[in-house]
């Protein structure tokens, strides 16, 4: 059979439009979100809408950060590069007030507030813009709120740590894991090439657990569902006055700061 060039473009055009229809189906199906056919035990945590409450006044001295910290990141396997800025990688870190809350500045703070290192992680947004730019859905918004990241599935773009208002997120530039202490088998290391951060925990609460940090802390920090009205973390918000991590950019943190008044028995 012969066919004139007229034809043969015709057919090769419709060719390359099943392919590309093909291919953006193959797609959709392999960035279907990998919490959807997961069912968890009973005894599983679950929330509407996972929050953390971490409460300064109670944080006094450098050991009560460091606890914390150090729970976070010995759990997940979190390398350390010691004065290695340029590699760090970090889930839960402090930074001063003035730079974890460039839009409460003004020179009446309280030295005690001004001067106190403030805990940082990563906000779990309801409106997370790292989840809209990432091109292959590694990071992605869990229903209970979490904002979760699939290490395969990070083709280490970065988009994610260009989006994030918050700095939340860490790049493997280096093979992490000859920096990790004592590796936690029970917990993925990642390579290089792959964003990552802090996820709230999700391995903690499919076993009962809360998070580690909170753990830590020693009731300095609280865990909980927000959309509950009864929940604790409710009645802590009710209680004292709290405040998020850049509010005017409309991203809905879920991490609230208690930064001043009566503190709590
Ligand atoms: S919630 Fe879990 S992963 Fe997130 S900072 Fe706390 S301990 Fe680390």
């Amino acid at each position: 059979m012969s066919i004139n060039r007229r034809e043969f473009l015709k057919y090769a055009g419709l060719t390359c439009i099943g392919v590309g229809v093909g291919g953006a189906q193959l797609f959709v199906t392999r960035v279907k979100p990998a919490f959807s056919d997961f069912k968890p035990a009973d005894y599983a945590l679950k929330a509407k809408r996972w929050a953390i409450v971490i409460d300064l006044r109670k944080f006094k001295t450098e050991e009560d950060y460091k606890k914390v910290i150090e729970a976070c990141h010995s759990i997940h396997n979190v390398p350390d590069f010691g004065d290695d800025k340029q590699h760090e990688i970090k889930w839960i870190w402090t930074e001063d007030f003035e730079h974890s809350f460039p839009h409460q500045q003004n020179k009446f703070i309280p030295k005690t507030v001004e001067e106190k290192p403030v805990l940082l992680l990563c906000n779990h947004c309801t409106y997370a813009p790292c989840t809209r730019v990432c091109p292959t859905k590694a990071t992605f918004k869990r229903p209970d709120g979490i904002t979760a990241q699939d290490y395969h599935r990070c083709i280490g773009c970065r988009f994610c740590m260009a989006a994030c208002p918050y700095g939340a997120r860490s790049f493997n530039w280096l093979d992490p894991r000859p920096h990790i202490r004592h590796v936690n088998p029970e917990f993925p290391t990642r390579t290089p090439g792959v964003v990552e951060k802090c996820n709230f925990c999700v391995e903690r609460l499919d076993l009962g657990k809360g998070p580690a940090c909170v753990e830590a802390s020693e009731g300095k920090m609280m865990y909980g569902d927000l959309a509950d009205p009864n929940s604790e973390i409710r009645r802590y918000l009710d209680e004292n006055f709290s405040i998020r991590r850049k509010p005017e950019l409309g991203t809905q943190p879920a991490v609230f700061y208690i930064i001043g008044g009566e503190e709590d028995a």
